[in-house]
């Protein structure tokens, strides 16, 4: 097997017993990147040196004995978490050229680790969209089928674990972000509860859903990177004071005593037939491997679910991209007349078609007559579809069900439809709405093209997620297949 195909607990063994060293792993990895960037895209920055240099660090930190399974593996990160001394750009010409001058938590987290960064990676701008054809830089194809898009925001991250340009990635995800683009490619992606991971330096979208999570090849990778990076921060005040397990414990290939449930409503109008076959085999497996299915479970709002997203989610980003004036940092339009008249051009010329559209929605959403009718409407949904979701985990230890409707699109098929785009998400974003985790999970295939699996829980239950996926994915072989690029 190719080391860049490695997983990170495979590689980790190997660096611990000097098999290879961290050097020889990046650069194999680099020279992967060079094979495959050019067909998949999925970088928006290169960190060729940085890596190279971190590296170098990893293998004295592992000569020294300290080896930790994070150590000298390297990982991408998505473009939307600040680095700093390495541009963060969110896929916008707004920061194309900002610098941080900070490490986000997770950053500062992996970097006690012994990370190795390759880069930054492309998403949809500002985390807004569902196929990173939203980038203001360049498209990011699907490594399964490269007319295809690789879902979204987190295209690049997704992509890049696929195809082998990077280890692991960590993605950040709003109403699907990490679940949807992993589903897409064939890897696995987790968006942990609300409060679990410092949102820290993480560029703010829609700050009462944004979360960080990792993307991964299999579920043991993905307990090794929410080991590190889960847990209280002081300097984001919405995360969670709680104590951090050893994730790996849950990692138990059976499902004995759990009660599955499967929503109705997320196998009604709308999930292809090849989509709901995969899934519904993937159920079937489920009870084979121990767990009592409930067939009967209902969360009557999910249909609302869209709406007041698309209502609050908009109206958080509106208020915090107010702050890319032209002033305090990234992009300046420097062709005004006045103050007005530079902060207009600004925003004109730094976002594109999406961020703006969501600015106005927002704007509208919460402006006076309207505030009632939108925003505060949709936060009663919210509400109600928090306390639906309670109610069936009242009787079930998760619920299951597609992660996307669809197969991966092809490119170009919904730039000009804004709802048939936002209809990607209509599995995972109640999710974010409900604050709770949900965890995506290579299924199967349809005419080549992958499918993920959804499983949710209640609030802080990461474990259970990992132990019903990595169940699930020790039983099947989905995870060993890659794409041909
Ligand atoms: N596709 C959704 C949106 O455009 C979710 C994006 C995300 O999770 N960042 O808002």
């Amino acid at each position: 097997m190719a080391q860049y195909d490695l997983t990170i607990h495979e590689a980790h063994r190997l660096l611990k017993k000097g098999e290879i060293s961290s050097a020889e792993l990046t650069k194999a990895v680099l020279e992967r990147v060079d094979e495959v960037e050019g067909k998949v895209c999925s970088f928006v920055t290169l960190t060729k040196d940085l890596a190279l240099d971190q590296a170098r660090q990893a293998d004295e930190r592992i000569r020294a004995g300290a080896c930790s399974p994070l150590t000298g593996v390297p990982m991408l990160l998505k473009d939307n978490m600040c680095t700093k001394g390495t541009r963060t750009t969110c896929s916008s010409k707004m920061l194309e050229n900002f610098v941080p001058p900070y490490d986000a938590t997770v950053v500062e987290k992996l970097n006690a680790q012994g990370m190795v960064m390759v880069g930054k990676g492309n998403m949809d701008e500002f985390a807004m969209g569902s196929s990173t054809e939203n980038s203001a830089f360049h498209l990011t194809h699907n490594p399964w089928d490269l007319e295809r898009v690789p879902g979204g925001s987190s295209g690049g991250p997704a992509t890049a674990v696929a195809a082998g340009g990077a280890i692991y990635a960590l993605g950040s995800d709003t109403g699907g972000s990490i679940r949807q683009p992993a589903g897409f490619c064939n890897v696995v992606g987790l968006k942990p509860t609300y409060g679990r991971v410092s949102r820290y330096g993480l560029v703010a979208f829609a700050s009462s859903f944004d979360q960080i999570g990792p993307v991964t090849k299999d579920v043991t990778d993905c307990a090794l990177v929410l080991n590190v990076i889960a847990g209280h921060d002081p300097r984001d005040s919405t995360s969670v004071d709680r104590p951090v397990p050893d994730y790996t414990k849950s990692l138990i290939p059976d499902l004995k005593d759990l009660r599955v449930g499967i929503p109705k409503e997320y196998f009604a109008e709308g999930i292809e037939s090849g989509v709901e076959q995969v899934v519904r085999q993937a159920i079937g497996k489920l009870e084979e491997l121990g767990a009592e299915l409930d067939w009967d479970v209902s969360l009557p709002s999910t249909h609302a679910a869209l709406a007041c997203y698309y209502i609050i989610a908009p109206s958080e980003a509106m208020a915090n991209l107010a702050r890319y004036d032209g002033v305090k940092y990234g992009f300046s339009a420097r062709d005004a007349e006045s103050m007005w008249d530079a902060m207009g051009k600004t925003r004109q010329y730094g976002f594109g078609p999406e961020v703006k559209r969501r600015i106005m929605l927002g704007t509208y959403a919460l402006s006076a007559g309207y505030h009632e009718a939108y925003y505060l409407k949709a936060q009663k949904v919210r509400t109600l579809i928090t306390r639906e979701f309670a109610d069936a985990f009242a009787k079930c230890d998760v619920l299951v069900t597609p992660t996307s409707p669809t197969v991966p699109f092809r490119i170009g098929e919904r730039v000009d439809d804004p709802l048939q785009m936002y209809l990607a998400d209509v599995c995972t974003q109640p999710v974010n709405i409900a604050g709770i985790p949900g965890i995506s999970v290579p299924a199967g295939f349809v005419d080549g093209l992958p499918v993920g699996m959804q499983i949710m829980g209640k609030p802080f239950s990461e474990e259970i997620l990992l132990r019903v996926a990595f169940a699930y994915e020790q039983a099947t072989e989905w995870r060993q297949r890659r794409p041909a690029v």
